[in-house]
């Protein structure tokens, strides 16, 4: 049996466990969903904005409760909670106000194709699936919710076992905000249901944020099943600096970027590969800034760092560092599992890594940094390009021409110099290589579940 409970990392505690749906509750809801779809395609764009900005404004009136739940289930600080929740009203707003432009009919050159009139209209497909991990567990679902619901899909939630307060929530946010009964629906199941519900004809497509096995299982079954898959799968983010850099600001940066979310996020910046005429002064700064970082409760506001989501996930941060440091790595600061209660790791700054290590190109999901040294830019990018992902990336100069030359040459879905990798509603987001495929996030991200029907008359 799947095990679906809330437990709170920074304790270890079982606060409320949930029972896995049925087959024939999951039945009921995917036929919920469906009929819902039927309802909500016949709707106008604008009455779907209305209960976007509805849900906006309960996420915003809710925040503070919403945040405290999202804490109690995965361990992110109850400040960053509470920004994850604006974020997602914001997110809402966005779809809501740009919902008609992006969904409105494209004219095409008619005489080119000799048609008195053409044109792409976009219309949604049905009841998309979305596979959701824990980590940004309202963030991630919004991104997908806010534009698929725009759109006229209907969405299906399977969200991560650890979180199913916050999935039970949002379900009742979109239904509260008045879209129909079954517009979105959480359903309480664990990842072996998902073969049956892809396997359904009435869901169309599926979107997964995860693992790299996940999303390989739910693309076979895709595959198989003819359907269309968006997958934003682990990274392993490169963090560039180079020798005109501001260090100071970059190393300020990378501490952010390296622990937000208790250093569990797909975009954190995970490798710091730091040209050795700057690196031993990067390095004292960054060492610095992660050793002075303040670790606890993830409720008390002045917390930096909370607990990692969960037991399994800390055991294999701490594998990872053993394995470097028993191949001869050296700890800069942090690398030893404390005692007591609840899943807490510090934040560790690891270097002198080798190719021979796991942390030389596998995602460390924890406050875990690998340093690495380089001596030229293409040294850079070769370190920087070398593992199997391709989700983020960043790179510090203040020289135009090398920062044209990082925006070109880094392999990865997004580019970020001077400033950290983050998500925006207006920017695309994404990956390459084992990072996944298609994009959330702006028109694209609305437009990976829509029909981009072609209409031609003659
Ligand atoms: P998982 O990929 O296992 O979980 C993410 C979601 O996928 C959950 O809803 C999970 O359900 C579901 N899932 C897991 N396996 C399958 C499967 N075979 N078929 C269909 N659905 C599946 O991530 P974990 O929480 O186990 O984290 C492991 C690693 O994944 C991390 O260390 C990190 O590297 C990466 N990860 C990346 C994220 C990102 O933002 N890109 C987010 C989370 C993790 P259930 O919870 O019921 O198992």
């Amino acid at each position: 049996m799947p095990h679906i409970a809330t437990t709170n990392p920074a304790t270890g505690q079982v606060l409320k466990t949930f029972e896995a749906m049925s087959t024939e509750q999951l039945d009921g809801a995917i036929e919920r969903t469906d009929l819902a779809y039927r309802q909500l395609r016949e709707t106008t764009v604008d009455q779907r904005a209305r209960w976007m900005n509805a849900a906006a404004d309960l996420l915003d009136a809710e925040r503070d409760e919403i945040a405290r739940i999202m804490t109690t289930e995965m361990g992110k600080t109850y400040v960053a909670a509470q920004a994850e929740v604006t974020k997602c009203a914001t997110a809402a707003r966005f779809y809501a106000d740009k919902a008609p432009a992006f969904l409105a009919d494209e004219p095409a050159d008619a005489a080119a194709v000799k048609a008195i009139q053409a044109f792409i209209r976009y219309q949604p497909i049905g009841v998309v699936l979305a596979v959701m991990p824990w980590n940004f567990p309202l963030w991630q679902v919004m991104r997908f919710a806010a534009p698929a619901l725009m759109a006229g899909n209907t969405g299906l939630l399977k969200h991560a076992s650890n979180v199913p307060q916050t999935a039970l929530l949002l379900e009742d946010v979109f239904r509260r905000a008045g879209f129909p009964e079954g517009a979105f629906t959480a359903v309480l199941v664990g990842s072996e249901a998902v073969e049956r519900i892809l396997g359904d004809p009435r869901v169309r497509a599926a979107t997964l944020t995860g693992s790299e096995p996940a999303g390989r299982s739910i693309a076979q079954i895709a595959g198989r099943e003819l359907k269309k898959t968006v997958l934003e799968l682990g990274g392993s983010d490169p963090f560039v600096v180079m020798p005109s850099a501001d260090l100071d600001r970059a190393a300020e940066v990378a501490t952010t970027a390296r622990c937000q979310n208790n250093g569990q996020s797909c975009i954190a910046a995970k490798r710091f590969i730091v040209h050795t005429d700057v690196f031993d002064a990067f390095a004292e700064k960054f060492a610095a800034n992660m050793a002075a970082l303040r670790v606890g409760d993830p409720m008390d506001p002045n917390t930096d760092v909370g607990p990692l989501a969960s037991e399994r996930g800390r055991d294999e941060v701490h594998a990872q560092v053993r394995d470097a440091v028993d191949n001869g790595a050296t700890v800069l600061c942090g690398g030893e599992l404390p005692t007591g209660d609840g899943w807490f790791y510090p934040p560790s700054v690891v270097t002198d890594l080798t190719p021979q290590m796991r942390m030389w190109a596998e995602e460390v999901f924890g406050p875990v940094a690998g340093l690495f040294r380089v001596s030229s830019y293409e040294e850079a990018i070769e370190v920087a390009n070398g593992t199997s992902f391709g989700l983020g990336s960043n790179a510090w100069t203040r020289d135009p021409a090398e920062q044209e030359r990082f925006a070109t040459d880094l392999d990865a879905g997004n580019v970020f110099i001077n400033g950290m990798t983050t998500s925006y509603p207006e920017l695309p987001f994404g990956g390459v290589k084992n990072s996944g495929y298609g994009r959330e996030l702006s028109a694209l991200g609305m437009r990976e579940f829509c029909n981009t029907k072609t209409v031609w008359v003659g």
